[in-house]
């Protein structure tokens, strides 16, 4: 597999993995295969592929080179056996929790999590028949263990949380959740690889929307999912992993199971066969091109967003207009020793601060200021700003509001690579301009 080799550092990884230029006409940059279908060439090596015997590309939902290289590149910067493409971070969310759940069982979680998938757990997991549970007070590690029932199939939590930036403690609740035989799956969006590999603390599933930080530069929707391939789907609790399948019937129409057809990798093998083949959110081979381009300078991007993130902080702090400010580094933040331990490189560019004025003041604020740019998306190259409360978590429920303690005059910041001063000048002008006048 080329440059691929898994004892090669992270910053090396995110260059060469999961690609040769050899097997693709010694192109040096990795070819967009922007083909639907794949040549099946004889009768005989149809009736292969469509056994799935080979890993040989066949029709573009399932499998693409293009995606292929992402999806090899992306495993390999976790140390993880597998990963898989998908059309968009909501894909590798609802795609990996149906996975484990959809068989008629319960998520446990918390109301920390982006506000997309806060509302399909309200609204669409339960009309699936997916139960989800959400632990009322999640940095206590009691009600996870007290909030595992017997048809529990998956804690899921996110690594580092917007607007506030919370951390789970990952290590804990993978012990918790193995000590019951299910997995811990990890939203590390925010954290990205760089920061946080998920897996070095025990989780199992790890999901993305590479429209953030992974790819950063805003000009794409993207998911992963990506697969320790540790975690044991044979062990009893996963039913819907044995029961022998027509559509998974070898050459000699003999069903099987897809803990048979795919042993090293289940988990990533059925999400393919099941959700991605019939749901069908596959990621084109353009998007996971500009994936790949994002992440040949991700850990650059994320040093200079980190760095960036503590100047304004440190700003923010000392302001007057401002009566509170939320992340890992700020003062007297409860998620010091946390951060401490999982993200000794950067707690992440996301961070939070309370507008001390009345909400014209603050709609003003959001209107005056000329760099951050005021949309809805984290991650970028470029800085953004936007009031959570009322925009991207305004269909939070009062209880969730209180749970995540999202109170209205929140301003969350995302922090792009501009200069650090041009940035702490543009909200200096921005707050002169709502309080001079
Ligand atoms: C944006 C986001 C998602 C959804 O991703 P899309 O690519 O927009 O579908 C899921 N989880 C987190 C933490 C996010 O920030």
């Amino acid at each position: 597999m080329g440059m691929s080799r898994d004892n090669r550092d992270f910053d090396t990884l995110k260059i060469h993995a999961g690609y040769s230029a050899a097997e693709h006409n010694n192109a040096v940059s990795v070819p967009i295969y922007q083909t639907t279908a794949f040549a099946l060439g004889d009768t005989h090596r149809a009736d292969r592929l469509f056994a799935f015997e080979g890993a040989d590309p066949i029709y573009t939902r399932l499998s693409n080179p293009t995606v292929d290289v992402l999806e090899k590149r992306v495993a390999a910067l976790h140390g993880a056996k597998g990963a898989i493409g998908l059309a968009s971070g909501m894909a590798a969310v609802s795609y990996a929790l149906l996975n484990a759940a959809g068989n008629g069982g319960r998520v446990l979680t918390t109301a920390r999590l982006y506000g997309g998938t806060v509302d399909s757990f309200s609204h669409v997991y339960p009309e699936l028949g997916m139960g989800i549970d959400i632990v009322g007070k999640p940095d206590d590690l009691g009600e996870f263990e007290k909030g595992i029932r017997t048809d529990t199939k998956a804690v899921f939590v996110e690594s580092l949380t917007n607007p506030f930036a919370t951390i789970p403690d990952i290590e804990r609740l993978a012990e918790i959740a193995h000590a019951r035989g299910i997995p811990l799956i990890v939203d590390n969006t925010a954290a990205t690889p760089y920061l946080l590999n998920p897996f070095d603390y025990g989780a199992d599933i790890v999901v993305y929307s590479a429209t953030k930080a992974l790819s950063g530069h805003g000009n794409v929707i993207a998911g992963l999912v990506v697969d320790s391939g540790k975690f044991d789907w044979g062990n009893g609790n996963f039913p819907h992993f044995e029961r022998p399948l027509w559509f998974l019937r070898d050459s000699n129409d003999v069903e099987r199971n897809i803990l048979q057809v795919f042993p090293d990798l289940p988990f990533v093998g059925r999400l393919r066969a099941v959700h991605l083949n019939y749901l069908g959110a596959a990621l084109g081979p353009f998007d996971a091109y500009l994936v790949l381009l994002g992440i040949e300078t991700l850990s650059e991007r994320v040093q200079k967003q980190v760095a960036n993130t503590l100047a304004v902080l440190e700003y923010l702090e000392k302001s007057e207009h401002v009566s509170w400010v939320r992340h890992p580094a700020a003062h007297g933040s409860p998620y010091a020793a946390l951060a401490g331990k999982y993200f000794p490189k950067g707690a992440g560019s996301i961070l939070s601060f309370g507008f001390k004025g009345t909400d014209g003041q603050k709609r003003k604020f959001l209107e005056s200021v000329e760099i951050f740019g005021y949309q809805a998306n984290i991650g970028d190259a470029r800085s953004l700003i936007i009031n959570s409360a009322q925009t991207t978590h305004v269909e939070l429920t009062n209880e969730q509001r209180e749970q995540t303690g999202l109170s209205p005059d929140t301003i969350r910041l995302s922090l792009g690579l501009e200069s650090a001063s041009d940035l702490i000048g543009d909200l200096d002008q921005a707050f002169r301009k709502v309080f001079s006048e």
